[in-house]
């Protein structure tokens, strides 16, 4: 048995999820139906998540060994502590018994998504195709690696999650020649869905109805694809008993059959465009943070830049007065930080309603600020759409006691 801490959303506390055998075999059957709906069941393919303490790379590496296709490299942002180092290890002598070969993580930061590229490319030579598990924010920087060294990824596959598969994101890692799909996971329930090459967007998914039943609650914005998810788990297996439970995500339902495996099998449901519910409040003027960043993409790709090379940050003063800061990552070299404010302005309109609002109230009252600066990253190693300035007193896990402290 795995645990895990849930990661919540700015405003709420984790809490603590278990899996065991029961839920990776579930979700075993679930990957193998993808991966027989991509026809890549016998490609090589690497995972670059963070090894433990987080859930997310060893919960992939446990669900592939049950239907004993492991990675054949697993890149990680951390390197792993002693006591995970140790459990890998046994892992990986026990799945030699079954005459498979466990890789161990290799620590591979941020920076160098070119190892990543590299491998898949090689990989692709090989074996005619290559494919790829990782955060949609990691994905978008093997993308960039690429293109900066020219490296062509045509015929490799990468399955993005953890984060929302942007049409940014979509149309910088298509560039390198890649191909994209979004797959839909969660502490808290385990596999919620995943993309098959036959939707309208790669960003389509199917739901996994045999686990989770899922609908949408009444939206409260103008936006019209901005209706909160509310999920019920089906399998006894989950992680957690949800009862049309809220987890901070919005998307799109529609019944759609599918001539893939996972439609065959009866997953006529789909959802896309799942992002986050999170909402920034400044100057009186709500706005979705997933609608901010539709209008900072858009300025950052017409200036040369990549998805992922800024980032969001509240700051509050003293008195209480909020303002929103740009912080453009190293990478965005060449960009004028004045027009880069000026593009925003001009295209946050676009958007609907109260970013029309937003734009004009924020304009006026200077409430934001463009600064330079690396990103910083969640414990899970996922890019933050939003952080907030203060301390953060939300409880870590504590992987020596096994509990949240
Ligand atoms: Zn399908």
């Amino acid at each position: 048995m795995i645990r895990g801490a849930t990661s919540g959303t700015w405003s709420r506390r984790p809490s603590r999820v278990a899996y065991d055998w029961d839920l990776f075999a579930e979700e075993a059957a679930l990957e193998c139906l993808l991966f027989e709906s991509h026809g890549i069941l016998d490609a090589p393919w690497a995972l670059w998540l963070p090894g433990p303490p987080s859930v997310s790379g060893i919960h992939n590496l446990l669900v592939h060994l049950r239907f004993r296709r492991p990675p054949e490299r697993w890149f990680s942002h951390l390197p792993a502590d002693w006591q995970s180092a140790a459990a890998l290890r046994y892992i990986r002598a026990t799945a030699r018994g079954f005459g498979m070969r466990v890789p161990l993580p290799e620590p591979t930061a941020f920076e160098e998504a070119e190892s990543v590229a590299r491998w898949l490319a090689s990989a692709r030579d090989r074996a005619g195709r290559a494919v790829l598990k990782a955060f949609a924010s990691s994905a978008t920087r093997v993308a960039e690696a690429a293109r900066q060294l020219r490296i062509d990824l045509r015929g490799c596959l990468i399955f993005a999650g953890g984060e929302s598969l942007t049409p940014a994101r979509i149309a910088h890692i298509r560039a390198t020649g890649a191909t994209v799909f979004a797959r839909y996971v969660a502490t808290e329930t385990g596999w919620i869905a995943s993309a098959c090459p036959f939707g309208d967007s790669p960003d389509a998914m199917h739901v996994f109805t045999d686990r989770l039943a899922v609908l949408t609650a009444p939206a409260d914005s103008a936006v019209d694809d901005d209706a909160p998810l509310l999920f019920t788990t089906l399998s006894a297996g989950a992680g957690k008993i949800l009862l049309n439970t809220d987890l901070g995500d919005s998307g799109r339902l529609r019944r759609r059959p599918c001539g893939c495996p996972m439609g065959h099998a009866g997953l006529n449901l789909q959802l896309s465009g799942v992002h986050s519910q999170a909402k920034l409040s400044i100057e009186g003027i709500t706005v979705a943070v997933a609608v901010i960043t539709r209008a900072l993409d858009r300025v950052v790709a017409a200036a040369g830049g990549p998805p992922d090379s800024y980032q969001l940050r509240q700051e509050e003063d003293g008195a209480g007065a909020r303002r929103l800061v740009v912080r453009l990552g190293p990478a965005l070299t060449g960009v004028d930080d004045g027009a880069l404010l000026r593009g925003f302005f001009a295209e946050l309109p676009r958007h609907g309603p109260d970013a029309k609002l937003a734009a004009r109230f924020w304009r006026e009252s200077s409430a934001i600020a463009v600064r330079r600066g690396s990103p910083t990253l969640s414990d899970a190693h996922k890019m933050r759409p939003l952080t907030v300035s203060g301390p953060d007193h939300s409880p870590r896990f504590d992987v020596a006691r096994g509990r949240l402290r």
